[in-house]
């Protein structure tokens, strides 16, 4: 979501006439885009936050933006308080704030104090005119787009509704559009986000869902892949998982968070489902699609967790046997209820403890996944490349390294050849080019600009 939001700033800024700088010192304007979904997300932010005084310290004309959860949709006094040298706060997808401020102070520089200044900004950008020159600078191949912002769902361990606001579908056809405007640029899949991305359209007047999305979205040309992040068990329907089953563009790849393997942990976490309904929303979508990738999350450590009910979601973990876990331990988020009403008594030891063994468990789970991809063909869209390997991932998401001489792959759909394995990564040949990388219609000089 933040990289989503921090591209249509970046975009935005570069149809106002701002080129991105590499090294901060040297930019006039910084913004730092920052999320506190754990307490050592927001810890990390702050250290930025840091980072950036200095900066500002060394440089007062600087401007300062600070955007995203950090600010959410009311801390922006307090932290003002906190951090006088940020300029501007953002709201976690609201670039609005910012681009005011731009014209707001250019006007001042320019001398003529009127409106038509800022109408002319606020055009520019909703007009969604600009072209992303910085995503066909990188040869971006895989972009981000929200379609469900903020949250209104009460997991009692949860930050994100007081920082995102309520749950707003955004309209099919500016979704459409914006993943056109992606694809023009040369991205080729397309991830559609949001907190619970299968209650899509539930506050649109139209009936339209998820799976009526994805089959609208994949009828664009220019791209080859659609994924999406990430569900919730109680929202997912059986006309979603046909829906990836049917469309050739979706990729079998199913992001489902259970949380925690226990009734009693789930009640208090406010889930709304219990074990056995996940035990049997996976049972049914693996009937009717055996070799999908099924991904989860999960906190350890959530307050009152006993030994007990611990083992209870590391058995269903090794019963379900999923492809992956994202794994957290359990940190107190301000005014969640869980932070109000319940007491952060797992110790760190212990929570500790629990993560390694879920990882380990998973270590396992996926090295002898990935085992049976040994010796076979996948097929890999190609990322980009790190030091001399090129990485990409598969349809079910596994992540693939292999050496190419060919300089100019990136965006390329590819076959390789699996040489190793392990739990984490695939590496192997490229045997063949499926489809070639996006050729820009623009001149090489034209990209420069
Ligand atoms: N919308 C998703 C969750 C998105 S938040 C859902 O409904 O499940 C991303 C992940 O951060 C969560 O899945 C959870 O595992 C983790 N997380 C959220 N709050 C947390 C907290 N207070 N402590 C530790 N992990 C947390």
């Amino acid at each position: 979501m933040n990289e989503a939001d921090s591209r249509h700033l970046g975009s935005q800024l570069e149809a106002l006439g701002y080129s991105p700088e590499e090294d901060p010192r040297d930019a006039d304007l910084v913004v730092l885009n920052t999320c506190v979904v754990r307490q050592s997300a927001e810890d990390k932010a702050i250290g930025r936050l840091h980072f950036v005084e200095h900066l500002k310290k060394k440089k007062p004309e600087m401007t300062i933006g600070l955007m995203g959860c950090m600010v959410g949709m009311k801390e922006a006094k307090r932290l003002k308080e906190e951090y006088p040298f940020v300029d501007v706060f953002m709201p976690p997808s609201d670039t609005e704030p910012l681009l005011e401020y731009i014209a707001e102070n250019e006007m001042v520089d320019l001398g003529k104090i009127d409106d038509t200044y800022i109408k002319a900004v606020h055009n520019a950008i909703q007009d969604e005119e600009h072209i992303l020159p910085a995503l066909r600078r990188n040869k971006a191949v895989i972009a981000n787009v929200p379609i469900v912002l903020g949250c209104s769902h009460s997991c009692t361990f949860c930050i994100i509704p007081f920082r995102r606001g309520a749950e707003r579908s955004k309209s099919k056809e500016e979704i459409l559009r914006e993943i056109q405007k992606l694809t023009d640029q040369g991205v080729r899949e397309v991830m559609l986000l949001g907190q619970i991305v299968d209650r899509y359209g539930e506050d649109l007047d139209e009936e339209y869902d998820l799976a009526d999305l994805m089959h609208d979205v994949a009828r664009n040309e220019k791209l080859w892949r659609i994924r999406f992040l990430t569900g919730h068990p109680s929202y997912w329907t059986e006309k979603m998982t046909k829906a990836v089953r049917d469309i050739p563009k979706v990729m079998p790849h199913i992001e489902l968070p259970i949380q925690a393997g226990n009734d009693k942990v789930l009640k208090d976490m406010n889930r709304g489902y219990t074990q056995q309904d996940f035990r049997d929303q996976i049972k049914s979508i693996r009937e009717i699609m055996p070799d999908v990738t099924i991904n989860t999350d999960i906190i350890v450590g959530f307050p009152g967790e006993s030994d007990k009910e611990f083992e209870d979601t590391y058995n269903l973990l090794k019963e379900l046997r999923m492809d992956k876990v994202h794994l957290a331990k359990y940190s107190v988020r301000p005014k969640t209820i869980a932070a109000r009403k319940m007491e952060d008594d797992v110790p760190e030891e212990i929570k500790e403890q629990r993560r390694q063994r879920i990882d380990e468990l998973f270590d396992d789970i996926m090295a002898e996944k990935n085992e049976k991809y040994l010796g076979t063909e996948v097929e890999v869209l190609v990322e980009g490349k790190v030091k001399n390997r090129w990485r990409g991932r598969t349809p079910c998401n596994r992540l693939v390294f292999f050496e190419d001489d060919n300089p100019d792959i990136q965006g390329a759909l590819v076959n390789i050849h699996i040489e190793w394995t392990g739990p984490y990564t695939l590496i192997g040949n490229m045997t063949g080019i499926v489809k070639p990388p996006f050729v820009s219609p623009l001149s090489p000089a034209a990209l420069s600009l």
